[in-house]
């Protein structure tokens, strides 16, 4: 049911070939991890299973949108562990429902809709509070999801000057930050308009005294899952050249940014790059079709 979920698969791709400067750029493919259930998700998952398996709970429960990336992953990471799950969903339950809420819903997951002003405040309906639930929170926040974050740089080369990475909550960033070394710097970029608290987050997850890292707010295209013809045709563009797919909410922002800053010179000369595309692909079926040429 869960198909090919394969950690063999996840390598580096070099792009180096894109740039005319003295630069090494990989990127390091999370999204390669399969199809759906793909990226950085599953990596911020994996201690919050082992918690919930090691206090003996049963049933997660966790927030996310119609179109999450997180709730098809919790769907998928729970079935493999069995545990029961139920996404507490945002908005008005839908007359058809995403392919992202089909898929959770074909591993198990079961959903409680509540309205866009409830979900705000994150609350857990009273007939999940007792013993049995463990609580997610929306898209893995926290210490443990930040823990299964660092374990991502187990995938690849030790010796990157740069990190690079989306940010949505900083919980990958901040696991990214705690798995580097001194010297090795942590690019961030903010796929959200004004996220002004996201630095306190980030250094609220942050176990070294590590401060080379640095979190870019100029690329977020309007907003959280807001995107802009410029930005989907460097996304087309860029798997034209490349053949990496990416999606609009996260990584199509990041490359796209990355590459700017490559051309303005922002890192310096021989610096070698690796760009973590953290998956997520599965939110492009909700652009209209012939959008995304892949
Ligand atoms: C959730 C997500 C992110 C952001 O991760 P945070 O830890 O919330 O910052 C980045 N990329 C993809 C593909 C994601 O699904």
């Amino acid at each position: 049911m869960l198909g090919h979920l394969s950690f063999d698969e996840i390598m580096t791709d070099d792009i180096s070939y894109l740039f005319n400067n003295e630069m090494q750029v990989a990127v390091l493919r999370l999204d390669k991890l399969h199809p759906v259930i793909s990226g950085n998700k599953w990596f911020k998952l994996r201690y919050y299973m082992e918690d919930a398996k090691a206090q003996g709970k049963n049933h997660i429960i966790t927030f996310g949108g119609a179109w999450s990336n997180h709730i098809v992953a919790t769907a998928a990471a729970c079935k493999m562990n069995g545990l029961k799950a139920t996404g507490i969903i945002r908005g008005e339950e839908p007359a058809n429902y995403s392919p992202t809420l089909l898929k959770a819903k074909e591993l198990g997951m079961e959903f409680i809709f509540i309205s866009r002003e409830e979900y705000k405040d994150k609350i857990v309906p009273e007939q999940f509070t007792s013993s049995q639930y463990y609580i997610i929170n929306e898209g893995g926040a926290g210490e443990m999801g930040a823990k299964g974050a660092t374990t991502i740089l187990d995938y690849c080369e030790k010796n990157y000057t740069h990190y690079c990475c989306a940010v949505g909550t900083g919980t990958m960033m901040a696991g990214i930050i705690n798995a580097v070394n001194t010297g090795q710097t942590v690019i961030g970029i903010s796929v959200m308009k004004n996220n002004t608290g996201l630095e306190d987050d980030i250094r609220s997850l942050i176990h070294k005294d590590n401060t080379n890292w640095q979190l870019l707010h100029d690329y977020h295209f309007g907003g959280y899952a807001k995107h802009q013809p410029s930005l989907l045709a460097f996304m087309n563009q860029f798997y034209t050249q490349t053949k990496i797919p990416s999606d609009f909410v996260y990584t199509g922002k990041l490359f796209y940014a990355i590459n700017d800053l490559i051309e303005k010179n922002f890192f310096p000369a021989n610096s070698n790059l690796l760009i973590i595309h953290s998956g997520g692909l599965q939110g492009n079926d909700s652009l209209p079709k012939g959008t995304l040429i892949f």
